[in-house]
């Protein structure tokens, strides 16, 4: 173009300047057209290079978001799964004995601010001392959990069923009163003497049944429950006692 442009100046003969005069118009017009181009192609790298870094902040937040969300769900998880644990006995799935305390005395709270009471059926296996030294502990294990499995599918739904030590457990009854509540323990006594358990005989249990009195604390109400229980187990076993 410069050197064309040179020419144009230099050149005399008319003619030939007019034609020098046409390849400067031409060059110059095609050089505006190529940084033209140049321009559009540097927008358009500049507009992609924006999308580009767009996505990959967007994808980093929900990356981040996604992590989160997976921390919060794992956690509240793992909290229900301990907070579950933390009331059951493992082997039988019944509760322990802490939470039965809780359950109770949250119903004795509301029961000294109305009219219902509760409840309580206290069991003991009979002479399972004797299963576990004939059979091993591991039948021991099978019997706990197959008298845990009768007592859970037999009482309310409103009811809890709870382990309180190697062989005994509680029926706490909210709403029930001792009538009623030795009923459920006779019907007990004997679903579980008539059950089998395969090659373990005569499997029997004693029961020792109370109802709340307006004011006790729970110690209360569990120690008469068991006071009742030493009666069944001193009157000969396989038998249900009420206390009032
Ligand atoms: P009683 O009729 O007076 O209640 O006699 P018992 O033999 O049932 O009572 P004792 O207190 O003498 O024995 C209870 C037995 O329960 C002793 C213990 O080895 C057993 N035991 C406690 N916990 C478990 C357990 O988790 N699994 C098994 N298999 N046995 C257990
Ligand atoms: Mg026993
Ligand atoms: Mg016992």
């Amino acid at each position: 173009m410069k050197s064309t442009a040179r020419k144009y100046v230099s050149e005399s003969d008319p003619e030939v300047k007019q034609i020098l005069k046409l390849d400067v118009i031409n060059l110059s017009e095609s050089l505006w057209n190529m940084s033209d181009d140049i321009i559009l192609k540097s927008q358009s790298l500049s507009t992609n290079k924006f999308y580009y870094l767009q996505t990959l902040v967007v994808s980093i937040i929900l990356s981040f978001v996604a992590v989160i969300t997976a921390i919060v769900v794992y956690r509240q998880t793992i909290v229900r799964d301990l907070e579950k644990d933390s009331i059951y006995d493992p082997l039988t799935r019944a509760f322990n004995r802490r939470h039965l305390n809780e359950l109770i005395e949250k119903e004795i709270f509301k029961v000294n601010r109305g009219w219902q009471t509760f409840s309580l059926i206290m069991l003991d296996i009979d002479f399972f001392k004797v299963v576990n030294d004939t059979y091993g502990h591991g039948v021991g294990d099978m019997v706990l959990k197959e008298i845990s499995k009768i007592c859970m599918t037999t009482i309310r739904k409103y009811d809890s069923f709870a382990r309180i030590g190697g062989e005994e457990f509680v029926i706490f009854l909210p709403n029930t009163n001792a009538e009623d509540a030795i009923k459920l323990a006779e019907r007990l006594r004997i679903i579980i003497s008539e059950h089998d358990f395969g090659e373990v005989d005569g499997i029997t249990s004693s029961f020792g049944v109370t109802q709340y009195r307006g004011g006790e604390q729970a110690d209360d109400v569990l120690n008469r429950a068991d006071s009742a229980l030493y009666d069944a187990k001193d009157s000969g076993r396989n038998n249900c006692v009420l206390k009032y």
